[in-house]
């Protein structure tokens, strides 16, 4: 496990429960990370990059600017039937930096979509990945055979898998998760630098502002990369937000409170589209 945070602690939890024999090894940058995942029994034992040479599997769950930095190293130190499994929520930069490495066939690129706000070691819960969505680019880039190894392990934790091309992963993330993460940022900003005596806030805050700002506690270790490696996407998903937001003020302006009724209508229908994926 290099990273074993709420992604990799959570991997952790469940490859233990599914395969008791298994010893897992941890990486982490600091001491007391490694420390703490021992402690809380996600892993058996630290390790450094340079006993990567011994390991059957390889789970990468660390921030995607590291993860670029990192992986070219990762495929360097790894056996010849290593199956090396990142899980960054942006997938292009990732795919690029390895496209070209000896070891590519050895490394399989996903996305689990699965997640909380919360990070670090504790964040780590069982059964995160029960019924979620895994995310696999580039999928004809790894060998047939660690992509069955892949396979046995993602149905043992229960994930669905579908299967995009790069580009159009980092392109609609963008809309269903990047975009909500900066709305819920900003809705955060835009509540506490009003309402500077938070008392006040958490007296009044309801169930509504507590779900919709619930992504704003997220970690911005993780999430400047992110934004940062997928810029374009936002910035268009941004565009298409602000004129729904300019829009929607407008018809305010206008008293055109019909036209406001009608757009949340429309909006509804998100609801039958979730309630779909369930
Ligand atoms: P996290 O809880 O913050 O854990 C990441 C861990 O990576 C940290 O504990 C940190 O440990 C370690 N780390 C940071 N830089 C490192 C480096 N250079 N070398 C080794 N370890 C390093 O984050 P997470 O939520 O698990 O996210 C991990 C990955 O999963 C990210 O790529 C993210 O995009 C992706 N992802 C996240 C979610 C989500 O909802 N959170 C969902 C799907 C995918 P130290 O304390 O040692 O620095």
């Amino acid at each position: 496990m290099i990273g074993i945070g709420l992604i990799g602690g959570s991997f952790a939890i469940d490859l233990k429960r599914s395969y008791p024999e298994a010893v897992l090894h941890g990486i982490s940058r600091k001491e007391q990370t490694l420390q703490k995942a021992i402690d809380l029994n996600l892993i058996d034992q630290k390790a450094t990059l340079d006993d990567l040479i011994h390991a059957d599997l390889v789970i990468v769950s660390i921030p995607v600017d590291a993860t670029v930095q990192l992986l070219p190293t990762i495929l360097d130190k790894i056996a010849e039937t290593t199956l090396v499994i990142d899980a960054g929520s942006t997938k292009e930069a990732i795919c690029k930096i390895v496209e070209k490495h000896p070891r590519r066939r050895n490394f399989l690129a996903c996305h689990p979509i699965a997640g909380t706000e919360n990070s670090g070691p504790t964040a780590a819960i069982p059964n995160l990945y029960v019924g979620k969505t895994n995310i696999i680019c580039e999928v004809e880039k790894t060998t047939f055979k660690l992509q069955e190894k892949a396979l046995e392990i993602f149905s043992k934790l229960g994930m669905r898998i579908r299967y995009m091309d790069a580009k159009s992963h980092d392109k609609h993330i963008a809309y269903v998760s990047h975009l909500s993460h900066i709305s819920s940022f900003m809705l955060g900003k835009t509540v506490l630098e009003k309402e500077k005596n938070e008392r006040d806030i958490f007296d009044m805050a309801g169930s509504g502002f507590t779900s919709t700002v619930r992504l704003a506690k997220s970690s911005p270790a993780m999430w400047t990369p992110i934004f940062e490696q997928n810029k374009e996407n936002v910035i268009e998903t941004l565009d298409e937000y602000i004129n729904n937001l300019k829009h929607f003020k407008q018809l305010m302006q206008q008293d055109n409170f019909a036209a406001i009724y009608s757009e949340m209508e429309n909006a509804n229908y998100i609801k039958q589209i979730l309630n779909g994926i369930k």
